[in-house]
């Protein structure tokens, strides 16, 4: 028997469960696919994510920091910085 079961095994999900355990509870998380997913990412944390991650405990590879971000979508453009 499970006291919660999670459905979706993103991050969302995979912090419930850490959360869940953490509070005694037994979880049971499932997903609709089976790990590991495929899944188009940048790959980047925001400062807030990354500050998150540890204060689970949560150990991620550093790879490098990032100071300006760019987003272009259709008309759509966004950045941090300057623009070019
Ligand atoms: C192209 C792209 C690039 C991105 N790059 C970044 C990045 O660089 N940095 C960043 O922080 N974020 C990035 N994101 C955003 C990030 O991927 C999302 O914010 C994050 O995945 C959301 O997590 P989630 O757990 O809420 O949902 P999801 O990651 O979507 O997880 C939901 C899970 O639930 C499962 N599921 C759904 N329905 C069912 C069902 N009916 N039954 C069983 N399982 C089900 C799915 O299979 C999936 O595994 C990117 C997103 C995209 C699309």
């Amino acid at each position: 028997m499970y006291d919660v079961v999670i459905v979706g095994a993103g991050p969302a999900g995979s912090t419930a469960a850490i959360v869940a355990r953490r509070l005694g509870l037994k979880a049971l998380v499932v997903d609709r696919f089976k790990p590991p997913r495929e899944k188009p990412c940048g790959g980047g944390l925001t400062p807030r994510t990354w500050k998150m991650l540890e204060r689970m405990g949560v150990e991620y590879p550093w790879y490098d920091e990032c100071g300006e971000v760019r987003v272009k979508v259709a008309d759509i453009r966004y950045s941090t910085g300057e623009s070019p």
